[in-house]
């Protein structure tokens, strides 16, 4: 049986963080982050991919410590997923509206919680919520 908790973290909070840290990495890249961060995350999201196998958990550890320890086969990757963040923080996050900030002038609405996805107006984003609920992250740390 898989451990329900290590260092004091259950499954789903490793998993909400792990997608939160490799958003970020991806984003901000990982050139800020000092060594002696870098010492302390990597053998925790080792342990967490271990004791979380199978689960989103694992799923994102892995990523975070790929990009964490700049492993060459995900610098396209993180290119590609850089360009797509950022043009998605342009546009609706209802992915069926067309509207985007540059093309349509109009302002758009930020989610208030993350700051990372963005609305057309207020209706869409009620739509998105039930969808958006799983990757909307405060930015605590
Ligand atoms: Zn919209
Ligand atoms: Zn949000």
């Amino acid at each position: 049986m898989a451990a329900s908790e290590v260092g004091g973290m259950n499954a789903d909070e490793v998993g909400e963080v792990g997608q939160f840290l490799s958003t970020l990495l991806v984003l901000q890249g990982v050139t800020d982050i000092d060594a002696e961060d870098k010492a302390i995350l990597v053998p925790k999201l080792r342990q967490w991919e271990r004791a979380f196998l199978g689960r989103l958990a694992a799923n994102t550890s892995n990523r975070c410590l790929a990009l964490l320890t700049e492993e060459p086969h995900m610098r396209p990757m993180m290119q590609s997923v850089k360009t797509m963040l950022e043009s998605c923080i342009q546009k609706c996050g209802v992915t069926s509206c067309p509207r985007v900030l540059q093309t349509s002038g109009i302002e758009l609405l930020q989610c208030a919680r993350c700051k990372a996805a963005v609305y057309c107006g207020k209706a869409h984003q009620k739509q998105a919520w039930p969808l958006h609920k799983a990757t909307c992250f405060a930015p605590s740390f």
